[in-house]
């Protein structure tokens, strides 16, 4: 009845197919909780049901393979997917209006307005899945808006998002909101191990993806690991000089600079409450760096301004200040 290949999420995706079957669905969901736990692949599945031959999600038909590979179809008959493009990394107002990627190459037939608006196939639905939806912009998140009001009979806007409150307002408020919560840690490792991953990573594996699949991919995770390592020196006073290079940002990312330091400084928070759970004398969540940090936890005891510090960084991150003086700041507050 479900799509074998996705794991977790059971009971709510029993519930969604239910609500469907009786007509019980809203246009416009919003689907929110953590990054990487697979909320993209539940909205996924309520397309590819309706497209698979034996109607059920098999995995196994032609038109279920379509869904398996790593590069996902932009367009299908009853699906369309927008995601961010470009540098910065915005949804832009012409994918909404117009279905134009950045080279004006026609990559839709369509924009999301005009294809809303056709008729879905008798006994079909037609879902429109927004992802990374917090980076709709103000103009095209207004665009989008008319539509997301009064979708037509059977068609179905899914909006997901980690980041549900840099949504306008006036987009939350006009959707019914899903909440997913993360997968368990033996249910994130089942994928893990099905993708490769060897059982000496576990530990750290888990531990950094908190019931995610943020780090599934082995650049990602070694990089994370490598930047827990490095603010774990930097609180134990080494130089910035030596340890920086983990926490920079990558040249030749997608991402722009700013937003590609939002993954080391919540990191940084997350060590940042382990300290205070050792103070407390609990175990930190970050199990696998315990050794590593007891020095620091008995060292480093204010631990109220450096997460200031760390938290007006991260209001600052749209804005796209330098990177490297940013850091320097986080790294003076923490250094012992
Ligand atoms: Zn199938």
């Amino acid at each position: 009845m479900y799509s074998p290949d996705i794991i977790g999420h059971q009971a709510l995706r029993e519930r969604l197919l239910e609500r469907l079957k009786t007509g019980r669905i809203r246009g416009s969901l919003l689907f929110t909780g953590p990054e990487g736990i697979g909320k993209r692949r539940v909205g996924l599945e309520l397309a590819q049901r309706e497209l698979c031959l034996r109607r059920s999600a098999c995995g196994q038909c032609e038109p279920c393979r379509m869904f398996a590979g790593e590069e996902l179809p932009f367009e299908l008959p009853n699906l369309l997917r927008i995601t961010p493009e470009g540098k910065a990394g915005v949804i832009r107002i012409d994918q909404i209006r117009e279905g134009l990627d950045s080279t004006n190459q026609p990559r839709f037939s369509r924009g999301v307005i005009e294809w809303a608006s056709l008729a879905p196939a008798l006994g079909c639905h037609r879902w429109i899945l927004v992802e990374e939806a917090h980076r709709l912009n103000e103009s095209s998140g207004n665009i989008l808006l008319k539509t997301l009001e009064e979708p037509p009979a059977g068609t179905h806007f899914i909006l997901v998002t980690h980041r549900p409150e840099a949504l306008l307002q006036t987009i939350r408020s006009r959707c019914e909101r899903i909440p997913l919560a993360p997968l368990s840690l033996a249910e994130a490792w089942a994928v893990a191990l099905r993708n490769g991953w060897d059982t000496s990573d576990q530990e750290r594996w888990t531990a950094l993806g908190e019931g995610s699949l943020r780090f599934l991919d082995e650049a990602t995770f070694r990089r994370a690991e490598a930047q827990v390592e490095a603010w774990i020196a930097l609180m134990g006073g080494a130089s910035f000089a030596a340890w920086s290079g983990p926490l920079l940002p990558e040249k030749e990312s997608a991402l722009a600079q700013g937003e590609q330091l939002r993954q080391p400084l919540e990191l940084l928070l997350r060590l940042l409450a382990d300290l205070a759970r050792m103070h407390a004398g609990e175990p930190p969540a970050l199990a696998p760096w315990r050794e590593a940090l007891a020095p620091v936890a008995t060292r480093l005891r204010n631990l109220k301004a450096p997460q200031e510090v760390i938290l007006e960084a991260l209001r600052h991150l749209p804005r796209n200040l330098s990177p490297e003086p940013l850091l320097r700041e986080v790294a003076l507050a923490i250094g012992v």
